[in-house]
């Protein structure tokens, strides 16, 4: 009886969590109770500061030092009621996590006693230790230095861990010399751009429009396995994903788990994450099982891109802490398991404006289906001519798994827009024709389309399930972010192409109307070119099938599978200077992104390497061994009891085979930790990774296949790694 596997299962019945005792309230008597909200400020703050830190934060502009004193004095106060100790700035550095320094409020005063003291030096800027946070270089040429500096577009939070409740205050995370080292300064400033790109456009429509948001709505795709199990799988503990694991006969291909009876175990945790959500003012609105078992979503109301990534961010926190309350484990890695779905984090994304309109909606008018037309076909030129810049922000070693396999959104990028957007986007292309086109036939083209578009578009958009990039009737959803990533990279690349996008549109626009052109004419003009121009991006058919990729490359749209040569889409001139013009980042910025990026990949490719030479040398060749001998002497007992030999010859064959499965996971683990080795040589880290990438990875998929089929072979009690028939169907 093996030890490990077994005392796992046992220890899994019996740390079932007594049953979850839930006290009944409202999510409305807890939402945001743990949130510095704006009803809070408005509490704790004179009339004249509150009006003023709304002002500043509505306009984005600096809030002043006299103002920064009383929100910090407020804060405190507030915090301290709560019974909230400690403070902290919070960020997201580049590691893909989030990061925290508590600090007590509490300071002696000399007299042997002591105050709690929060000012706006505190809440304005930290100096954090931060030398071990990923840099891409920027931080060794100039100082060691990082601060943090706090965001008012996102509100503070009181985060309670056990009996500790520490007041965490949103931060961007900057250099010494303000370069951006983490997710949240580059969104935003991204917000910032296609803020002011919007405005600039809508006002063709109305003038009333003095602010444009942009919105985000993430779905949340997750794992959730037993605690035994999942730390009796160092694969699971130390690179997120297992490794080994041959296909349990049944899979999802029923799939009875979708939309299925949520296990009881696994509704008992989402109760209780949600109510810490809802405490900390995440507005978690959906859950429901996904495809694969064990695999499960949430998805909550959409909110302004800025506090929908940072409320994304801190779900995963929560989901992780409140998961080991019920000895349980969520996984986030995009793959956790081969042979079945892996998961990913739909982005729903948006453009609102302050007189409460969705610029992505089809209107009610034929003027405001302009508008909805304006936008929608910007969006789609900005896709059109930056794809690679989406196709990099979602290159990571966990995605990888997913773009380009059978499930999730292929490698190549492309733009799903509905049979009702391709007959209108048709009729303008056709209709639009230089020079003869007038104001009469402007204005009757108007009327047509907005005969043709259905003012409830949502319910009329045939769904693609297999796009990565899809409208869906009043949002584009971005369907290829991974389920572990930081939305902020997909979301700080798409504000800035339609950004630029919509910079170029005014420009264009602009012109023709400076050359005597009615208005609505030279936005219909632009708009024709821009479908004309945007042909190639957009496909309906399906994006899995063998026929798109041949169609793909015909059109010249890149497939790029694998991550480093992905990465190194970011550093087309044309790409870092998107960036540059739109003051998101600096060429310096980017380059030590794409350093970060292939480093991070490269470590975790050398992690997975690692633990496989480990498991296979150190415990499933020598379960495959221990068989071995108990065949073995199975034969030789069968000889010497005067048996025909012949009894013993399907253990000769397993025998046999298992031999050949060692030997060639022998040699298999040799060769790869030779690749290691002199990829370790490498200095430069690009080709450091296209290393790891092309040398090192193909020979894990080899070593498992061997490893897989002895887990079919080997005494089922011997094996040592818990299987996927028992991780994965939780009940
Ligand atoms: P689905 O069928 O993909 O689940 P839903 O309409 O339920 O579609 O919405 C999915 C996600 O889209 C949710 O997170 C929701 O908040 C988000 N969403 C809806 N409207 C918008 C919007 N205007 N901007 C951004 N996200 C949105
Ligand atoms: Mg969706």
């Amino acid at each position: 009886m093996n030890t490990i596997r077994h005392h796992s299962i046992e220890k899994f019945k019996t740390t079932r969590m007594p049953e979850p005792k839930h006290e009944a309230h409202k999510v409305s008597d807890i939402f945001a109770e743990n949130v510095f909200t704006e009803h809070a400020m408005k509490t704790y703050l004179s009339e004249d500061a509150y009006y003023s830190v709304m002002t500043a934060i509505k306009t984005g502009t600096k809030i002043d030092r006299k103002i920064a004193d009383q929100v910090a004095s407020a804060m405190k106060s507030w915090a301290v009621s709560k019974g909230a100790t400690h403070f902290t700035h919070w960020f997201q550095p580049l590691t893909g996590t989030t990061a925290e320094k508590h600090d007590a409020f509490f300071q002696i005063t000399g007299n042997g006693k002591g105050i709690e003291i929060f000012d706006s030096n505190m809440l304005v800027q930290q100096e954090p230790d931060a030398s071990s946070f990923p840099s891409g270089g920027l931080r060794n040429t100039f100082e060691a230095r990082g601060y943090s500096a706090w965001d008012p577009s996102s509100p503070a939070f009181i985060m309670e861990v056990g009996n500790g409740k520490t007041l965490c205050i949103p931060t961007v995370f900057i250099s010494y010399n303000g370069e951006a080292l983490d997710y949240k300064a580059p969104l935003l400033k991204s917000l910032h751009a296609v803020e002011e790109a919007a405005i600039a456009v809508c006002n063709y429509f109305d003038k009333n429009v003095t602010k444009v948001t942009p919105t985000l709505g993430w779905e949340q795709e997750y794992f959730v396995v037993d605690e035994a199990l999942h730390d009796a799988r160092p694969d699971l503990v130390f690179s997120g994903r297992t490794l080994f694991g041959a296909t349990p006969a049944k899979g999802q291909q029923l799939e009875d788990h979708y939309f299925g009876s949520i296990p009881e175990r696994v509704y008992a945790y989402m109760l209780d994450f949600e109510t810490e959500c809802f405490r900390l003012g995440v507005p978690i609105k959906t859950r429901h099982n996904e495809v694969a078992p064990s695999q499960f979503e949430c998805a909550p109301y959409f909110e302004e891109v800025n506090v929908a990534v940072d409320h994304n961010q801190l779900l995963m926190d929560v989901m992780e802490r409140v998961a080991r309350r019920h000895k349980l484990r969520v996984l986030f890695h995009e793959k956790p398991f081969a042979g079945i779905n892996g998961s990913g984090k739909h982005c729903n994304w948006s453009l609102a404006t302050d007189t409460g309109k969705n610029l992505l909606s089809p209107g009610k008018t034929p003027k405001t289906n302009l508008q909805f037309l304006t936008f929608f076909i910007n969006v789609v030129k900005a896709v059109n001519d930056h794809a690679d810049l989406i196709r990099a922000s979602i290159a990571t070693s966990g995605n990888e798994h997913r773009l380009g396999a059978n499930e999730a959104p292929p490698a190549i990028i492309s733009v799903f827009i509905g049979s009702y957007m391709t007959e209108v986007l048709n009729e303008i292309e056709s209709k639009v024709k230089e020079g003869k086109f007038t104001e009469e036939s402007e204005a009757a083209l108007r009327i047509d389309i907005h005969n043709k578009i259905p003012a409830l578009m949502k319910d009329n958009t045939d769904r693609n399930r297999t796009s990565p990039f899809a409208f869906t009737g009043n949002k584009f959803e971005v369907r290829a972010v991974g389920s572990s990533q930081n939305t902020s990279a997909t979301m700080t690349v798409l504000n800035t192409i339609v950004a630029d996008t919509l910079k170029k549109f005014k420009i264009e626009v602009d012109a023709l109307i400076d050359g005597g052109k009615n208005r609505e004419v030279a936005i219909m003009e632009v708009l024709k070119h821009y479908i004309t121009a945007s042909k190639k991006i957009c496909f309906e058919g399906n994006n899995y099938s063998d026929e798109w990729k041949a169609e793909a490359a015909k059109r010249g749209l890149k497939n790029i599978k694998d991550t480093p040569r992905a990465l190194d889409l970011m550093l087309d001139k044309e790409n870092v200077d998107i960036f540059v013009r739109n003051n998101v980042f600096t060429s310096e910025e980017v380059h030590a992104r794409h350093e970060i990026e292939l480093e991070k990949y490269m470590k975790k490719i050398q992690i997975e390497g690692r633990m496989i030479g480990e498991l296979a040398m150190s415990q499933i060749v020598p379960a495959a061994i221990q068989y071995q001998n108990e065949l073995i002497k199975n034969i030789s007992g069968i000889k010497e009891a005067g048996l025909n030999a012949s009894l013993s010859a399907a253990q000769k064959k397993i025998v046999a085979e298992i031999s050949e499965h060692i030997n060639v996971i022998s040699d298999k683990v040799e060769a790869m930790t030779e690749e290691r080795k002199s990829a370790n040589n490498i200095e430069d880290a690009r080709e450091k990774a296209i290393a790891y990438c092309d040398k090192v990875k193909p020979i894990f998929e080899e070593i498992r296949y061997h490893a897989d089929k002895l887990e079919l072979i080997v005494d089922d009690k011997m094996w040592p790694l818990p299987k996927y028939r028992e991780i994965l169907f939780m009940r």
